[in-house]
């Protein structure tokens, strides 16, 4: 059961907010000597009005909620990090995030010392309900963040799914609707209030641990101003106060937002526009050879999936049009604004022109790289594998030596490699560890594509007390020789039988000959030996040679 005492920090229960002269006094006087301001009058001597009241009057009759219901920030980021610092114990709490997702979420936990658990969209960019919820009971989080609709993917998350977790997770979730207000879609707010217009068979009545962001950012076209929302129930907007600066929304934003929300009906046809483009940008581009995928979106941008997104970006670029890079959060995707109708036709023109002109991206420009997510009763496993850029390396099977196994082919083998897997462990290791080689070496056979250019073969004999040899071929064909022997039944709690297991299930779904030796007396070095030759064998066997070929007489592999 939600309660929202059991989940403000306790230093936050404690406190006393600091009171600022206007909290004190804001009645009409003729003589304020109160905040040791300026005397002599210009537009700007005087302090803001520390809670916005003309501001919040106005958005709460567009709204339709109670001003005590809405705090307003520098930006919705403010929002988001008054949550972190007033729900979350340092060193000790932790949040869950589906990824991928807004950046700034990870930024603030990780600037507050709180834990990040991150459950994987699905692959159509949807929540795992299940599946966070067994997270929530295992790990307890004490916030959810969902955005919807989500960036940089660009979907909405249904309501109902979004509300299955909120009736059964005992803390707060975050819905951050930031691009709300480009779906037909309605926003979740009518759920926050007792008199809601929207009861579903779930909600009945107000969701207690709900809190909704959104911003003047986007639709509202005043991301100079600093200005976003955060709507929740009284009690938990009243932390909010208790803890933000005093004045942190100054005079100039509050009078542009009076201004824009007296003039609120002017908004739909700007948003109207927006959303007209953004089809005509997915009628012109979807033909392109280069574009791959435009997934579909609810909010005032596209993910789009290039056959070679860096060559894509650094053209645009040259053109003065830029672009946001997402490939490190969904492999080979770009992030598109929409323009205006002229800016959308430059955008329309130069991808279009790059369509005929010759492929010309340097070899060191084009990465090579693969997403797997494989999903069985008995486990699921996300993978992202570059083997052009090594910024990426995170592991977590629930094997903690399977894990260190992981990262020495990712450390020695000089690649980028993230492995998240969710196994039956419970059972026992098996299939944990050889669905991961299966999805490890699907990843190889994919991010190696037509192989033009590769060394092909790899091998190498490292000596430490123990002798490891592994050679390697990416020629297409499966097989494996191997010739190492274990005395101890488990090694770091990953059993030794695994290890052979793994490398065929590797060399069957990346089709690569592997042929695998060592000797020595110390198990664990044993196989850590044989992880870094494999390591070095795939850096040596991926390399590019310079030469645009297919390493092989027969003209293909
Ligand atoms: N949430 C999401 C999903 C965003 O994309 C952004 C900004 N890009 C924000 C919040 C922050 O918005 P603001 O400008 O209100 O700080």
């Amino acid at each position: 059961m939600f309660n929202l005492y059991n989940i403000i920090r306790p230093n936050v229960q404690r406190m006393k907010a600091y009171s600022s002269a206007r909290d004190e006094f804001s009645g009409t006087a003729s003589i304020w000597l109160d905040a040791n301001e300026n005397p002599y009058p210009s537009d700007y001597n005087r302090y803001p009005d520390p809670q916005q009241r003309e501001v919040k009057r106005l958005l709460a009759e567009i709204k339709g909620i109670s001003p005590d219901n809405i705090f307003l920030g520098n930006g919705s980021d403010e929002a988001i990090d008054l949550l972190f610092r007033a729900f979350c114990e340092p060193g000790k709490d932790k949040v869950l995030l589906f990824s991928p997702t807004y950046g700034m979420y990870k930024v603030c936990a990780a600037l507050n010392d709180v834990g990040i658990l991150e459950a994987p969209l699905t692959a159509d960019f949807q929540l795992d309900v299940a599946k966070a919820l067994a997270i929530c009971e295992a790990e307890k989080p004490k916030m959810i963040f969902i955005c919807s609709p989500n960036n940089p993917t660009g979907n909405l998350i249904p309501q109902d799914q979004i509300l299955s977790l909120a009736h059964t997770f005992p803390g707060l979730v975050v819905v951050d609707e930031a691009y709300i207000d480009f779906t037909p879609e309605g926003s979740m707010l009518p759920l926050l209030t007792a008199n809601s217009k929207l009861p579903t068979a779930h909600s009945p009545l107000p969701t207690k641990n709900l809190v909704i962001l959104q911003t003047f950012s986007k639709a509202w076209g005043l991301a100079g101003i600093r200005l976003g929302m955060a709507f929740a129930s009284k009690e938990i907007i009243a932390i909010f106060n208790k803890i933000k600066p005093p004045y942190n929304v100054n005079q100039l934003t509050q009078k542009v937002a009076i201004q824009k929300l007296q003039a609120a009906d002017e908004l739909r046809g700007k948003v109207d526009e927006i959303v007209s483009e953004r089809k005509k940008l997915i009628q012109h581009l979807s033909p392109l050879e280069q574009v791959i995928r435009i997934f579909p979106s609810d909010a005032n941008f596209l993910l789009i999936q290039f056959q070679n997104p860096r060559h894509v970006f650094e053209r645009m670029k040259e053109k003065g049009i830029i672009l946001r890079d997402r490939s490190q959060a969904v492999p080979g995707c770009l992030r598109i604004t929409v323009g205006t109708p002229a800016e959308n036709e430059s955008l329309i023109q130069a991808l279009s022109q790059l369509e005929n002109r010759p492929f010309t991206l340097s070899p060191q420009l084009q990465e090579r790289r693969a997403r797997i997510h494989r999903q069985t009763h008995e486990t699921d496993i996300l993978i992202e594998l570059n083997l052009d850029r090594r910024d990426q390396h995170e592991f977590s099977t629930g094997l903690g030596f399977f894990d260190h196994m992981l990262e020495q082919i990712s450390k020695h083998g000089n690649i980028g490699l993230k492995v998240q897997v969710k196994g039956d462990l419970h059972i026992d290791e098996h299939h944990t560890i050889e669905d991961t080689a299966l999805a490890l070496g699907q990843a190889f056979l994919e991010a190696l594509g037509s192989k033009k250019g590769i060394s092909r073969y790899g091998f190498l004999l490292p000596m430490d007390d123990a002798l490891a040899q592994v050679a390697l071929d990416f020629g297409g064909r499966p097989w494996i020789v191997w010739e190492a022997d274990f005395h101890r039944e488990k090694i770091g709690g990953m059993p030794t039988e695994m290890f052979y297991h793994f490398f065929k299930s590797f060399s069957d779904t990346a089709k690569c000959n592997l042929n695998i030796k060592a000797e020595g007396q110390n198990e664990h070095h044993k196989i850590e030996a044989i992880f870094k030759a494999f390591a070095r064998a795939i850096r040596m066997a991926v390399a590019k040679t310079g030469d645009d070929s297919i390493p092989s007489t027969k003209g293909s592999l």
